[in-house]
């Protein structure tokens, strides 16, 4: 009989104790993890850093990796990038490809978290219709391909904002769930501003629909398709892969024999090889900046394209 108490006691001990680990449990797992200072946020890039800021606002702290003048596929690291990662709550990248510098810097940091497909990442080329997917590119053994899996300049569209931000407001709910109404007003802002800007770039660039264009590096296709520039061929035989001379000696002659009268360059893209092709072609070269920062008047997402817009417009003319 006293087995039989002391078995039962001993029950009711466990299942109490398993219960309350079933419930703490539960409790920290819907802890928020966000403690009311700002999240720290880290971005591949300044478009990303500035759509980030758009829906955050004052609840996040940016970091942006890869400064806006340079090659977006070739950035040199900083002691200070390894520890803006070291503390980051959220990781934002533009994924495939992108940003092949980014392997070495997440092992260097080691978190599971921010590793491609971790908790804490947030991969915006999921959910953008992604152009250039199928065609045949450089193998993937070469360490100088980029664009391997479609091409990566899809933030120059600016309806991807849409998706994109999205994503972003989603991560951040995750992250401060109280901030919802907050993060949600502040995108629907920046989507009217958006909007506004669609609205005034189609307008603008309406006379030139159909116009050929040649691009140095091809980051413009999105660009292209939203505004109905017509890009005939890159001065890049494959992407991040320079010209050899018979290769350009044939471009130029077909841009001439094809009447393509505006060259579009990088801010970093080879000046000498800008003005070569300008001068063999007799197109003008133009030099748009591909990302948020690139340029005084480029200091947000919407500012960007009404920059890039105006310089078309006024080489196009
Ligand atoms: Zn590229």
């Amino acid at each position: 009989m006293a087995l039989r108490a002391l078995l039962g006691a001993a029950l009711v001990f466990w299942v109490v104790a398993a219960a309350w680990w079933v419930v703490a449990a539960a409790w920290w797992a819907a802890a928020p993890a966000w403690g009311g200072g700002p999240l720290a946020v880290v971005a591949t890039s300044t478009d990303l850093k500035a759509l980030v800021e758009e829906v955050g606002g004052d609840r996040v702290r940016v970091e942006g990796l890869a400064p806006p003048l340079a090659d977006p596929h070739a950035v040199e690291i900083k002691p200070g990038q390894i520890a803006a990662l070291r503390g980051a709550a959220l990781l934002v990248r533009v994924g495939l490809d992108h940003e092949p510098w980014l392997a070495g810097l997440l092992r260097t940091v080691g978190d599971a978290r921010l590793a491609p497909g971790g908790s804490s990442v947030l991969d915006c080329s999921k959910g953008i219709d992604l152009l250039q997917a199928v065609v045949a590119r450089v193998k993937p053994e070469r360490g100088d391909h980029v664009h391997g899996f479609g091409n990566t300049h899809y933030w120059l569209d600016p309806e991807n904002a849409r998706p994109i931000t999205a994503g972003i407001l989603e991560a951040l709910v995750r992250l401060a769930p109280s901030e919802r109404a907050y993060f949600e007003s502040r995108r629907a802002a920046f989507l009217t501003r958006l909007d506004a800007g669609l609205k005034r770039w189609t307008d603008a660039m309406g006379p030139y629909r159909g116009t050929k264009v040649v691009v140095v590096h091809e980051s413009w296709p999105y660009f292209a398709r939203r505004f109905g520039l017509q890009i005939v061929a890159a001065v890049e035989p494959v992407p991040g892969v320079p010209p050899s001379p018979a290769y350009l000696a044939t471009l130029t002659r077909q841009m001439k024999d094809g009447n393509v009268r505006v060259l579009i360059a990088e801010p970093y893209s080879s000046a000498a090889l800008v003005a070569r092709v300008a001068s063999l072609s007799g197109a003008r070269a133009v030099t748009l900046v591909a990302s948020v920062g690139g340029a005084p008047e480029a200091r947000d997402y919407v500012a960007l394209f009404d920059l890039d817009v105006a310089r078309l417009v006024e080489a196009l003319r």
